[in-house]
């Protein structure tokens, strides 16, 4: 009866996000992954592979490059299609889709809080780029393999052993699949709202997250953007948002758009209407709507998807800002931490 009002509870978009999420992972992983099937693969590896084809492999021509993609002709069009997708309407592969941050976001939320590990508040920006930075270029250089802390080869193969098929079973048992599984439990099922993996480690969230950012400044482009103005303070959406892209700044809150999947959990809780995922305002900032003749006047919603300084004299105060010094110090210790751990490993 709990589960039932559990489920009851759940605001309508999320309902349709998880039916989303739960139907394209019925699609690409196995037992059934038909669309994998229709290019011939049975998993997202080889020619589905979305995180290879942009390694920097030391001395490496164009010639090299073109062969890589040629390798994963079909990844490298999911790729593309994301982050123009992505370009438009917001982060809505890893929001609505991706069935390996889905996964592991639908597992954490099955488990009570009291398990659970808070990374949220952690300096994701840096991690990620750092870690990123250390993906393209020292992990090649070092010959480490790109498999190696990969969360889309660990659920495919970890759903294969779960169904009996052997080839998952071996890979569970060997230590790049240790690793990687100890990876999907702690920054996946154990981390509060599962998406510490997509936070800090996805390749392909850190590309599709510079480009949702990139585009928020365009006049089509549909981001999560905050009227200042609706907004007050309570912090429901930053305490809900299962990326920790919420912060508030003078208590008013603030949408990181490297960071934001465009879930529309915030709006969902926001009371205020203070959220809302849309494009930027075509109307002039604080142009005044008559709501009812001679009872209401107030201006139109300003929504703001990165700064509050659109305002000509108004409030100057930007959004949290990223330290790039940082983005670098992570990256530096990021490549000590894994050759480290992995070297441990060989
Ligand atoms: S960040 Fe990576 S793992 Fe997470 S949802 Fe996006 S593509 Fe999937
Ligand atoms: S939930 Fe709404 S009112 Fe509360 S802090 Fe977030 S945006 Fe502001
Ligand atoms: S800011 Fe809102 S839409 Fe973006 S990830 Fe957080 S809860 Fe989801």
């Amino acid at each position: 009866m709990q589960v039932i009002n559990d489920i009851k509870a759940i605001p309508k978009v999320q309902k349709y996000r998880y039916f989303l999420i739960i139907l394209a992972s019925a699609s690409m992983l196995g037992p059934l992954a038909f669309l994998p099937q229709l290019v011939g693969s049975d998993d997202l590896c080889g020619s589905l592979c979305m995180r290879r084809f942009y390694l920097y492999f030391p001395g490496m021509s164009w010639e090299d490059f073109f062969v890589h993609v040629n390798a994963a002709a079909i990844g490298v069009m999911a790729f593309s299609l994301i982050m123009l997708t992505t370009l438009f309407f917001g982060r809505m592969w890893c929001g609505y889709l991706c069935p390996v941050g889905g996964l592991a976001e639908l597992s954490s939320r099955m488990l009570n809080d009291r398990w659970k590990i808070e990374f949220r508040s952690l300096p994701q920006v840096q991690i990620r780029y750092g870690y990123f930075g250390f993906f393209l270029v020292a992990m090649p250089a070092l010959g480490i393999s790109a498999c190696s802390l990969c969360n889309f080869i660990t659920i495919p193969r970890l759903i294969e052993a779960m169904s009996g098929e052997y080839r998952g079973m071996v890979f569970l048992v060997s230590s790049v699949g240790m690793v990687n599984l100890g990876l999907l439990l702690l920054l996946g099922v154990f981390a509060s709202k599962g998406r510490a993996y997509c936070q800090f480690m996805c390749p392909i969230g850190a590309a599709d997250g510079l480009v949702n950012r990139i585009g928020a400044n365009f006049p089509f482009a549909r981001r999560i953007r905050v009227a200042k103005e609706r907004c007050t303070g309570c912090n429901i959406c930053a305490r809900n948002c299962m990326c920790g892209a919420i912060k508030m700044v003078d208590k008013i809150a603030t949408v990181d758009q490297v960071s934001c999947m465009s879930c529309h959990e915030c709006v969902d809780v926001c009371d205020w209407n203070a959220l809302a995922w849309t494009t930027p305002p075509s109307h002039k900032v604080n142009e005044p709507k008559r709501i009812k003749k001679n009872t209401e006047i107030f201006p139109l919603p300003n929504w703001q998807a990165i700064h509050f300084d659109v305002n000509k004299g108004g409030d100057t105060k930007a959004g949290p800002a990223v330290s790039w010094v940082s983005v670098v110090n992570a990256m530096i210790l990021l490549t000590v931490i894994s050759i480290v751990i992995v070297g441990s490993f060989l």
